[in-house]
């Protein structure tokens, strides 16, 4: 086994060891040290590969590289990762792209079917992987609109776009010398990415997201079968399948169907506001609120709270206060427990990660399947900047389009205290009735600003 094979199957076994240690909050940091770690001896080992002809471009390559990302990691705050990861994917995807593009250049005239039918495939995949995370990035970022794009027989001419590549593909294979199809088909593929995200609505982009990641794996792969490369074969594949497994397990947690998000427009229908709906409360009131004083005064009657974290949380990077907060409960022998629900925030985890960052235990917090027969046991739910998870129109309202997302019983609890800036909607654009429910408060103010108060209201013996 030579020196680089070995660094290679080091770190293949880094990249998987990695993967496993990310299935959970406690061991994910690990998991991606382990992982970096991985890459690095992968890099180090190809710099010393004998197949390399001149260090020049490789070192410009690392020079720019470096200069781009580093003020791109330092800088971008957590609530801003879901755009920068697409963007990265975008990156990932066109230089995969571009391999292809150059294989096929130098390559053309002497090309076998199979070749030629990797290469095509590459380039497809790369070229709308590219264009759609753009897409996806200007979405999440605010600077496209975030509501689905559609127009009449879009479905049809996306669905064409695609059959017309796949002949395209089919054809060039035993044509591979075919110049000007090739470059149809890089144009078209890169037109298909942005066709395909435009009808996707922002809420959606976390599953697009990891969906583009699966694909970006899979222009990997290819590309390492392209180059004869295994461990360029081995994460490719590793980040293709975690990637779709990750897409499925968005979407079942939202109880969509992958179909829906591509093809549904989500975030398009309009909530059925008709009163009889079956299950809606009949008991609701105007939302009424709560001062900091009214809050702390709460506090004095419970022995138990449910805290239940959203987007609005990392939105104002309340989750240090939170915590001190939290332990402010605990120290008067209140029971402290987080509910993490599964889409919870703007990508998968989300939760978690700033939990973890503030040094929230991680046996306080409960999936949702846990923790939900626990609310109506529950003196206190409290929410903060969470609300679609928490709306109880997705149980019964029908046209709503969160409707049959599986929720947070947040409303079974004794009294709910929602701590948000107003009563805006969440991501989804719809109302939120548990505001008008009568055991429910909410208590206005940004978060981090809220939940310090609340904390500080402890400290001086409230
Ligand atoms: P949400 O429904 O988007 O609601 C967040 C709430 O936070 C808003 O109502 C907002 O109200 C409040 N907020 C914003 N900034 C705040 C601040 N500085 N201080 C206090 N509150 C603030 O969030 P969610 O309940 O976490 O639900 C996540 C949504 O994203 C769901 O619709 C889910 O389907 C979607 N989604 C998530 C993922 C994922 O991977 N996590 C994937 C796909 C879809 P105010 O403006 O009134 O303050």
């Amino acid at each position: 086994m030579t020196l680089l094979q070995f660094c290679y199957l080091f770190s293949a076994v880094l990249f998987i060891l990695g993967v496993r240690a990310l299935s959970s909050p406690e061991t994910a940091r690990r998991g991606m040290n382990l992982a970096a770690f991985g890459m690095l001896v992968a890099i180090i080992g190809t710099l010393f590969g004998k197949h390399i002809v001149s260090y020049s471009w490789i070192i410009a390559g690392l020079i720019v590289g470096t200069l781009l990302s580093l003020p791109i990691s330092l800088w971008i705050p957590m609530t801003k990762i879901p755009q920068r990861i697409a963007f990265s994917h975008a990156g990932g995807a066109l230089a995969a792209c571009l391999i292809g593009v150059a294989e096929y250049y130098r390559y053309r005239y002497s090309l076998d079917s199979a070749h030629m039918g990797v290469i095509a495939v590459e380039v497809m995949l790369g070229a709308l992987t590219f264009t759609g995370s753009l897409v996806v990035a200007g979405k999440l970022h605010g600077v496209l609109p975030g509501h689905p794009i559609t127009y009449k027989g879009q479905n049809t001419v996306n669905i064409s776009l695609f059959f017309a590549m796949v002949a395209i593909v089919l054809y060039l294979m035993f044509n591979p010398e075919m110049n000007a199809l090739f470059y149809i088909l890089l144009s078209c593929a890169f037109l298909f990415g942005l066709f395909l995200v435009a009808p996707i609505g922002a809420a959606d982009m976390p599953v697009v997201i990891a969906l583009f990641n699966s694909y970006g794996g899979l222009t990997g792969a290819i590309m390492g079968f392209m180059l004869g490369n295994r461990i360029q074969i081995i994460t490719g594949a590793l980040d293709g399948a975690s990637g779709f497994i990750l897409s499925i397990l968005m979407c079942k947690a939202m109880n969509r169907s992958m179909t829906n998000v591509l093809f549904g427009a989500f975030g398009k229908i309009q909530e059925d506001k008709s009163e009889n709906q079956p299950g809606r409360k009949q008991d609701a009131h105007e939302p009424k609120s709560l001062s900091i004083e009214e809050t702390l005064e709460f506090f004095e009657h419970i022995k138990s709270v449910i805290i239940v974290p959203g987007y609005g949380m990392a939105a104002s990077q309340a989750h240090h206060a939170l915590r001190e907060l939290a332990d402010k409960l605990k120290a008067k022998g209140v029971s402290v427990k987080y509910a993490i629900h599964p889409v919870a925030g703007r990508m998968p985890g989300h939760m978690n990660v700033l939990l973890a960052e503030a040094n929230v235990p991680y046996t306080d917090l409960f999936d949702m399947d846990e923790i939900n027969p626990e609310f109506q046991h529950t003196d206190l739910a409290l929410v903060v900047g969470a609300n679609d998870v928490t709306n109880p129109a997705a149980r019964y309202v029908k046209s709503s389009p969160i409707y049959g997302m599986p929720i947070l019983d947040v409303d079974k609890a004794k009294k709910v205290i929602i701590c948000k800036r107003s009563l805006a909607p969440g991501f989804s654009g719809i109302e939120n009735e548990l505001y008008t429910n009568n055991h429910a408060w909410l208590l206005f103010g940004d978060a981090k600003d809220t939940l310090t108060k609340l904390a500080y209201g402890f400290k001086r013996g409230w």
